[in-house]
């Protein structure tokens, strides 16, 4: 059997070796590293794949955050909701911006906003909503814009972890993951589904004006050369990771097919266990189903129940097999995030999801006899 990696970049690199290659190469040959040819391409390739009206491309997931609610006018003090149960990134931006982050709590099947938390945590402050499609399925977005509009809030999309993610809305309109809210941001980190072989990100909108806007932002504030009329900052997608990307592209729903695949397998592989939960996919598909195309799998993240999620996080570590917990301390716990206003009866799930996941070898690479070892692990170390 090959080696289990939690992510296989090498094996993949393997079955596009030529195409990036190739990109690379006529990149240091016109020495075009900066803002070039292949920058702008990439960005209407993205545009078109997203259906977006425009994509301003920066230099990681985190900047785009900061930049999306820089280009939206947040003032200091105003007060942002987003998830306890998220990577750092989301709450740092808004922390660094000095708006007051405040955390809610997350269902607990689809470890996504929680609604009613939201309406609870809106106040005359509320400016902004960032849902985080976590693990690659997207966040109640109906829910949210509705929210958004009552309250005349902006809607920021963390789409780090559910680029080539669907959403289909109650009226059957089908949307790309962060295209749906007043603006989207993703990440390229090589490990992402659309990972680049460095750092890159991007801005998702269809508001001319804040795409205007945006574009200024990540170049100084310029919109004409040396004229700087806001307060900008550096933040530029290089060319040879635009190129990378740009090869990458055409194969993400393929991608993301082969994840979906690895997903159904250990679901199956895990049906009816009495301390697992597998991964909930919604939009109209319970469970696992064949034409799934809501959930992008980042990551295959079961709950253990019976107390033992440590445990087996050892014996897997001990049988080569590698598996991650994300997230072990949920934010409102954070020495740099904690905010007297929290009470920890309002975070009883992010709490209790600390405690519980585990999250699998997830990537394009899986073989059945990967999957096969790695299922029979976890299932004879819970019966043990
Ligand atoms: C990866 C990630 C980010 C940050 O992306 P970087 O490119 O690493 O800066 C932000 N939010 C979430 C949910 C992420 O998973």
């Amino acid at each position: 059997m090959r080696k289990i990696q939690m992510v296989d970049l090498g094996g993949q690199y393997q079955g596009i070796k030529e195409q990036v290659n190739d990109a690379i190469a006529t990149i240091m040959e016109t020495s075009a590293f900066i803002n070039g040819p292949e920058v702008h391409a990439f960005q209407k390739d993205l545009e078109t794949y997203l259906g977006v009206q425009h994509v301003i491309p920066c230099a990681n997931g985190t900047d785009a955050l900061q930049i999306a609610m820089m280009g939206l006018g947040l003032q200091p003090g105003d007060e942002v909701i987003t998830a306890d149960f998220t990577f750092a990134a989301t709450v740092e931006v808004i922390a660094l911006l000095q708006l007051t982050p405040v955390l809610v709590d997350v269902y607990p099947d689809t470890f996504n906003i929680d609604i009613a938390a939201i309406e609870r945590a809106i106040t005359p402050k509320t400016k902004a909503i960032v849902p985080v499609h976590l693990f690659g399925q997207c966040a109640d977005m109906d829910a949210i814009m509705a929210l958004a509009k009552k309250h005349d809030l902006f809607v920021i999309e963390d789409n780090a972890q559910a680029i080539g993610a669907n959403y289909t809305s109650k009226n059957g309109t089908k949307q790309k993951a962060g295209a749906i809210g007043h603006v989207g941001a993703t990440s390229f980190f090589p490990s992402k589904n659309l990972g680049a072989y460095g750092d890159g990100g991007a801005i998702f909108t269809n508001d001319d004006a804040l795409a205007h806007t945006l574009r200024g932002i990540v170049n100084h504030g310029m919109y004409e050369r040396y004229h700087h009329d806001v307060v900008g900052v550096n933040s530029r997608l290089d060319s040879i990771q635009a190129a990378v990307l740009r090869a990458k592209l055409p194969k993400l729903d393929e991608y993301c097919n082969k994840r979906r695949e690895a997903a159904r397998k250990y679901s199956k592989a895990f049906a009816g266990q009495p301390h697992i939960v597998v991964p909930k996919t919604v939009n109209g598909c319970e469970g696992i189903c064949d034409s799934c195309d809501c959930h992008v799998f980042h990551q295959y993240t079961l709950k253990i129940t019976n107390g033992k999620r440590d445990a087996l996080v050892k014996h897997l570590g001990e049988k080569g097999i590698p598996c991650g917990v994300y997230y072990p301390i949920p934010l409102h716990r954070q020495k740099a995030y904690r905010d007297e206003r929290y009470r920890e009866a309002d975070f009883s799930v992010t709490n209790e999801l600390s405690q519980q996941v585990l999250s699998l070898p997830m990537h394009t690479e899986l073989d059945d006899e990967q999957i096969g070892y790695i299922t029979a692990t976890v299932i004879g170390f819970l019966n043990e």
